[in-house]
C-alpha cells in the first residue's frame, strides 16, 4: 500500500478543486437557461468563471471545503485500519497545502483543530465487497448545503403545499418544499438526494448517499425514474434562480431511493448540495494503492471549461463604487438591485466573531466599515498571509446578533449570501446600513478581488475561517439585496416563489 496516502491526497485534492464533468455539464445548461442580464445571470457568470479558476489554480472551487466524507469499498482482508490512518494523513496535508479549509470545530470548547482531524470529522465508512480493488469515493459538502438538508414526517402540512400523504404526491411535495426552503441559502441551483422511508438518521444517511450518483443517470426503478424527472421540471419552475435572486436555474440534479420503514414511521428526507457539487472518486489497486481508475472522471481527456475566452462577468459602467468608512449620505442612497463595486478595506466576521463581539470590544475600528461574513481559506508563506479562497458564508446565522453589531459598532453594511431576516432589515433601516450579496461559492473569483491583507485578529483565539482579517478588496463586485428603505429582495422572491408553489397545482 506504498501509494495510498498519495492516491488519497490526490483524490482530496482534485474533488476540492476540479467539479465533475456532470456537475459541469448541469452548470452549462443552467448557464443556458438563466438570462444574462438578470442579477441570477450575472451570479451564473461569476460562478462559471470561479469553477474554471479553480482548476487553472488548483484551489479550492469553494472556502468552504465541507465534510470530508469517504465511501470506501475494500477486499475481503484489506487493511483498513492503516487506510484509517493514511487517510487522516492526506486530510492533514491537504488542509496544510491549503486545499481544505481547517473545518472540524470542537463542539464544547470551539476551538479549531486547525488540520480538520478531530472526534467525528472526517467521516469514514468502510464496507466489504467481492471485488479485487479497492474503490474509494469522497464527497466534500459544504455547511451552507448541509444547513438546509431536511427531513419531512408524513403525513404533515407544507407552507403553500397543503397536506403531503404517503404517497407519490405526497412525496413530490415534500421534495418541491425543500428546494423552496432553501432559497438561495445553500448556494442554488443545487442538486438534491432523497431518502423515501427508513428511520431518521437512515434517511439522511442514504439520502446523502444519493449525491454519488452522475447527475444524468436513471433511476433503475420506472415510478422514481418518473419522478425525479417530474420534481426537476417543477422546481425549475419555481423560480428560485441562481443564488435565489429569482430565475430559472434553481435544481441540477434530483436522485430519489426507496428504503423500508417502520408501519408508523414515513420520513422523507432531503440531502440538499450546492451547485459547488464536489464529489469524486478512484478505483485503486488493492496491493500498492495506487490509482488505476477515476470515477466520474476521465483525466485523459481536457477539463471542460464552462466560460468560453472572454466570457464570464462583465463591468456595465453602472456599477456604483463604494470605499469604506462609508457614509450614511452614501448608504441610504443605494437600492435594492445595485450593483456594487468594493474598493478599500473589507473587514470578516462571522459566526464566533459576532458571538465575540456581543460581549467584548471591537478590536478595531468598525465605524463605516462592511462587515463580510466569510471563512477564507489563507496560506502563509514566509510571514505573508496570502488568501487562497474567499466567498462569502450564509449570513442568517448572524441574525440573531447583526443588528446589535450594527447598532453598536456603527456598521454601514453586512455582506454575505442568503439574505437576512426582519430584525435586521429593522435595523439597516433605523441605523442607514445595506445588505450586500456575493456570489456564494465564489471563492477563487472572491481570492482575486483581495489581493493584500492588511491585518488579523483574533486569529488565536477563533482560528483562521473565524478570525476578523482585514482585506484591501479591489473592484470586489457585490449586488444590494436588502436597502435601507426595508426593501429586501429575499421576502420579495420568497414571496413569489410560494405563491409559484401553490399555482402550480400541486397544493390542496
Ligand atoms: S457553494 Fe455555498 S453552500 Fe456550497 S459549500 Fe460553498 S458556501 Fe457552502
Amino acid at each position: 500500500m506504498q501509494f495510498f496516502r498519495e492516491s488519497m491526497l490526490e483524490l482530496i485534492i482534485q474533488t476540492s478543486t476540479n467539479l465533475p464533468p456532470d456537475v459541469r455539464q448541469a452548470m452549462k445548461k443552467a448557464l443556458e437557461i438563466e438570462k444574462p442580464q438578470t442579477q441570477a445571470g450575472q451570479a451564473l457568470a461569476i460562478i462559471g468563471e470561479n469553477i474554471d479558476m479553480a482548476v487553472d489554480n488548483e484551489g479550492p472551487i469553494c472556502q468552504d471545503t465541507g465534510m470530508p466524507t469517504f465511501e470506501i469499498k475494500t477486499p475481503v482482508a484489506a487493511n483498513q485500519m492503516v487506510m484509517r490512518k493514511q487517510i487522516l494523513e492526506a486530510i492533514a496535508e491537504a488542509t496544510k497545502r491549503g486545499k481544505l479549509r481547517p473545518n472540524s470545530v470542537d463542539s464544547i470548547s470551539g476551538k479549531n483543530s486547525g488540520n480538520n482531524l478531530g472526534p467525528g470529522t472526517p467521516i469514514l465508512h468502510f464496507e466489504q465487497w467481492e471485488e479485487a480493488d479497492i474503490e474509494v469515493r469522497l464527497i466534500l459538502k459544504g455547511g451552507g448545503c448541509e444547513n438546509k438538508n431536511i427531513q419531512y414526517s408524513v403525513p404533515c402540512t407544507l407552507d403553500h403545499l397543503g397536506r403531503a400523504d404517503r404517497d407519490l404526491e405526497g412525496i413530490k411535495k415534500c421534495v418541491l418544499h425543500a428546494v423552496w426552503q432553501a432559497q438561495g441559502q445553500g448556494c442554488a441551483p443545487g442538486a438534491i438526494g432523497v431518502c423515501i422511508g427508513s428511520d431518521r438518521a437512515g434517511g439522511y444517511h442514504l439520502a446523502k448517499l444519493q449525491l454519488f450518483r452522475t447527475l444524468d443517470d436513471v433511476n433503475p426503478d420506472p415510478a422514481l425514474a418518473q419522478l425525479e424527472q417530474e420534481i426537476m421540471e417543477q422546481a425549475n419552475k419555481i423560480g428560485v434562480g441562481t443564488m435565489g435572486f429569482g430565475g430559472d436555474a434553481s435544481l441540477i440534479g434530483c436522485k430519489l431511493a426507496a428504503a423500508n420503514r417502520l408501519p408508523a414511521s414515513y420520513f422523507v428526507t432531503v440531502a440538499y448540495d450546492c451547485w459547488a457539487f464536489r464529489r469524486l472518486g478512484v478505483i485503486l489497486d488493492a496491493e500498492s494503492g495506487a490509482i488505476k481508475k477515476w470515477l466520474y472522471r476521465d483525466p485523459s481527456r481536457p477539463v471542460e471549461r464552462l466560460m468560453a475566452a472572454g466570457t464570464g462577468f462583465k463591468l456595465t459602467g453602472r456599477e456604483i463604487r463604494l470605499e469604506p468608512p462609508l457614509s450614511e449620505e452614501k448608504v441610504r442612497a443605494l437600492k435594492v438591485g445595485d450593483v456594487v463595486l468594493l474598493n478599500g478595506p473589507l473587514v470578516t466576521g462571522r459566526d464566533a466573531a459576532h458571538s465575540y463581539l456581543l460581549h467584548h470590544d471591537s478590536p478595531l475600528d468598525l465605524n463605516g466599515a462592511i462587515l463580510y461574513h466569510c471563512g477564507p481559506v489563507m496560506l502563509q508563506q514566509n510571514g505573508v498571509w496570502r488568501t487562497n479562497a474567499a466567498g462569502p458564508t450564509t449570513s442568517i446565522r448572524e441574525e440573531p446578533y447583526e443588528a446589535d453589531i450594527i447598532r453598536r459598532f456603527g456598521l454601514r453594511a453586512v455582506m454575505g449570501k442568503g439574505g437576512m431576516g426582519k430584525k435586521t432589515l429593522a435595523a439597516l433601516q433605523e441605523f442607514g446600513a445595506v445588505y450586500l450579496h456575493a456570489i456564494g461559492g465564489a471563492a477563487q473569483f472572491y481570492a482575486r478581488c483581495l489581493p493584500k491583507v492588511h491585518k488579523v485578529f483574533l486569529l488565536e483565539e477563533l482560528g483562521v475561517p473565524e478570525a476578523m482579517w482585514v482585506f484591501e478588496a479591489r473592484d470586489f463586485p457585490a449586488i444590494v439585496t436588502m436597502d435601507a428603505h426595508g426593501n429586501s429582495l429575499h421576502e420579495e422572491v420568497a414571496t413569489k416563489t410560494g405563491a409559484e408553489l401553490e399555482k402550480m397545482g400541486v397544493g390542496d
